[in-house]
């Protein structure tokens, strides 16, 4: 302005000087052209609009001139009234005056200055302060959407514009990437934004710096046209859509990460050199606010997710316990009842009830492992009237797997055992059911899914679950799926255990039943044998009797021939009351009947009594039979003697019996607090397995009948029976057949209280 000014002055002076007739070419016009060039040049150029300034400071100015020359006039004139006009006099009121002036100046100026601006800037921006207060909410707003707010709010009040946006570049999956409000809407209620690979962008981004629509104005209607042209025209287009006046770019580490859009000013000016410096000034710091608040943003993100995550986690695990109690529930029910029926009822009402089905239905395979049919159906008041559409009960539906025209996707499962899923019902059920009950029911019960679960025992499918869903098959849940599998499987087991149960159960009803049997016979046998014996003894004593008398020559003398004819009859006569003796005792063991009479007695004796009673019958069969007393005196046992006697005598007799040649010795020793008495022979012996049984009734070994044929087979047990009748033991040791025997018994010291046997079969 000042170049212009002088060229003005100088070129205007020239038609001055011609006044002067200086001959000097009058160039004035051409000078107030060139001025008036410069002049627009540098108003344009340092963005000189700001007419108002002008105005107001060369007001300012003007109004002081005016004052100090006033000033001065008056000094003057008051000077040379007052003091009559003398030098010094008029020299101190200047002095006086002037240094009034120089102290006084400033503060009126800034009086005037303040006035002027208050009829001039209504409210003058304090650029200062605005970027005070801007830089404030950039350093220290952490959260994005109220940085751009805060931003945006100030940014509009403090440089009075209409409206101002901060648009965000953000990335949307697949959409690319926009720059965009937060909070401002447009007209449409969408937010402001700038798509990221326009023109306007690209302008920006290589302009680097801020951006007036009149200038791209200008720019525009300088250029010709082309394709250069049809960007800046399309940047226009764009400006004037999110409806700005000046566009700023925002960078952060060289990347353009936002862009701000500021509206025109409220007063209709156009953008000061202030303001853009102020704009210029705020970018860098709003670029790495962004990035700070957007890592911030990200962080508060990921927690946000990570709280939705762990509330899903455990609204999942909730569920999962909910199932899980209800299956435990359902399988404390079933795992309760024995009985097959209740309990296939019970998990089909449970599907229901427990678990918001529709209902279900339970099929398992026949024992013919080829047909299948319905065990259950959940029981509610629907079903009910659902089965009434039957024409028969449902049991009675039948499907035959290996029957192609018997095929439905129930047949499918149980080959396969999949699971599987529908959503017709006669897909699952027809046949065997009429395809129109089917769909009538599923009408009626408004079934949308079938589910078709398996139940799988060991490998095997031993029925299957179909479960109705009112809901489509994407909106059951895998959850439930679980629920409903291991209900499945949890059936198959209880189904299993339950059979197996049954089958015991059946079995042991027979056993009883044939044990009751045979507890029967046994009775029958031992009163018939009791019965028998008795009768029998009381003639055989009478004929033995008069036998005897006979024989000892009571009736007369008889013949030697006779005679031995009525001695053999005796023999067998007293063998036959021996046995029927024997008999009489097992009996009574049987009838739990055999009683002792017990008292203190010495075993030697019982023992020596024997060997000498046996000893001929041992001679005579050439076998050498001693008694090896013990060394020490014994302990007296608390005994039957009759009984213990009966028990020396058998073991005793019998190992004459089943000894050729040899030798047969018995000892008796003290051991564990009783008496021990071994009767060792040199015969047939005993194989291991035979002397498992030997103790019991009527055994013999096998093959012994035809070495000896007149055996019981009683001997033993009644011996073990009255040994046991003393709390004592009784059991044989051998090497194998042909290396003889020894059969022992112990018998315990002192008082003891088991007196009778118990009854044994
Ligand atoms: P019995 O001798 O009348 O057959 P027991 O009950 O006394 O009946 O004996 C049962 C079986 O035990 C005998 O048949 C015989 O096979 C076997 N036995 C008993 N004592 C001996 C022995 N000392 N040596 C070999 N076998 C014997």
């Amino acid at each position: 302005m000042m170049i212009a000014s002088l060229i003005g002055f100088i070129g205007g002076s020239s038609n001055f000087f011609l006044d002067f007739n200086l001959n000097i070419y009058p160039l004035g016009n051409y000078f107030v052209f060139l001025y008036a060039l410069i002049m627009t040049y540098a108003i344009i150029k340092h963005r000189l609009f700001e007419i108002r300034v002008i105005i107001t400071r060369s007001l300012v100015y003007g109004i002081l001139l005016t004052l100090v020359t006033l000033s001065f006039v008056f000094t003057a004139f008051l000077s040379g009234q007052l003091f009559g006009g003398t030098t010094i006099s008029r020299a101190i009121v200047s002095f006086i005056v002037a240094a009034l002036i120089v102290f006084g100046l400033d503060p009126l100026k800034r009086v005037l200055s303040l006035a002027t601006d208050k009829v001039f800037f209504k409210a003058k921006i304090d650029y200062q302060e605005t970027l005070r207060k801007l830089s404030e909410i950039v350093n220290t707003e952490l959260d994005l959407s109220i940085l751009t707010e805060r931003l945006e709010t100030t940014l509009t009040q403090e440089l009075k514009l209409k409206s101002s946006a901060i648009l965000l570049r953000e990335t949307y999956k697949g959409k690319g990437e926009k720059f965009e409000a937060r909070m401002h809407k447009n007209d449409a209620g969408e937010p402001v934004a700038l798509q990221a690979e326009s023109p306007l962008i690209e302008y920006i981004q290589e302009k680097k710096h801020v951006s007036l629509l009149e200038s791209l104005e200008r720019k525009i209607e300088d250029m010709s046209e082309g394709a250069e042209r049809q960007k800046l025209e399309a940047s226009r287009a764009e400006i004037e859509q999110v409806r700005a006046a000046l566009v700023a770019p925002v960078f952060a580490q060289d990347r353009l990460n936002a862009v701000m859009v500021l509206g025109p000013k409220l007063s209709g000016d156009s953008f000061s050199n202030e303001d853009l410096q102020l704009v210029e000034v705020l970018s860098p710091q709003l670029g790495s606010a962004i990035q700070k608040a957007k890592l911030f943003d990200e962080v508060r993100q990921f927690g946000e997710q990570l709280k939705v995550r762990v509330r899903e986690a455990t609204e999942e695990l909730k569920e999962q316990n909910v199932s899980l109690i209800t299956l435990q529930r359902i399988t404390t029910d079933i795992t309760r009842t024995l009985d097959f029926n209740k309990v296939v009822q019970d998990i089909a009402d449970a599907v229901s009830s427990e678990l918001g089905f529709v209902g279900s239905i339970l099929i398992f395979l026949d024992e013919d492992g080829r047909t299948f049919r319905a065990r259950a159906i959940t029981n509610t008041p629907l079903t009910s009237k659902a089965l009434k559409l039957l024409p028969v009960r449902f049991d009675r539906f039948a499907t035959d797997m290996q029957d192609p025209k018997q095929h439905n996707l129930a047949v499918d499962v149980m080959k396969d055992g999949q699971i599987r899923y529908t959503e017709q019902f006669s897909d699952a059920l027809s046949p065997p059911l009429p395809k129109a009950a089917s769909v009538a029911i599923q009408k009626l019960l408004k079934i949308q899914t079938v589910i078709l679960v398996p139940i799988v025992v060991e490998n095997r499918v031993i029925g299957l679950i179909e479960v109705g869903a009112r809901r489509k098959q994407e909106e059951i849940g895998e959850r439930e799926i679980e629920t409903l599998k291991s209900m499945a499987d949890e059936l198959g087991i209880v189904a299993r255990n339950l059979r197996l149960f049954e089958q015991i159960r059946t079995t042991n009803e027979q056993l009883e039943v044939a044990n009751k049997h045979l507890k029967q016979l046994d009775q029958a046998k031992s009163e018939f044998v009791s019965i028998a014996s008795h009768q029998l003894r009381t003639p055989m004593t009478g004929i033995m009797g008069y036998l005897s008398m006979m024989v000892e020559g009571d009736f007369g003398r008889i013949e030697p021939k006779h005679l031995t004819i009525l001695q053999s009859l005796l023999d067998e006569s007293q063998r036959m009351i021996r046995l029927i003796n024997l008999f009489l005792n097992v009996s009574k063991i049987e009838a739990g009947k055999l009683t002792f009479s017990k008292r203190e007695m010495q075993l030697p004796d019982v023992i020596e009594r024997e060997v000498r009673e046996l000893g001929k019958i041992a001679k005579d069969k050439k076998l050498e039979l001693t008694y090896k007393k013990s060394k020490a005196p014994l302990p007296p046992v608390f005994a039957d003697a009759d009984k213990i006697q009966d028990v020396l005598l058998n073991l005793i007799d019998n190992a004459i019996k089943y000894t050729k040649k040899g030798s047969v010795t018995v000892s008796a020793t003290a051991e564990d607090g009783g008496v021990r008495v071994d009767v060792k022979d040199t015969g047939i012996g005993i194989t291991k397995e035979d002397i498992r049984e030997l103790f019991n009734k009527f055994v013999r070994a096998p093959g012994i009948a035809q070495i000896h044929p007149d055996g019981s087979g009683l001997g033993l047990f009644i011996a073990k029976s009255i040994v046991e009748g003393h709390a004592g033991k009784i059991w044989v040791e051998s090497d194998g057949v042909g290396k003889g025997s020894t059969f022992s018994f112990w018998l315990p010291v002192g008082k003891q209280e088991m007196t009778t046997t118990e009854g044994k079969l």
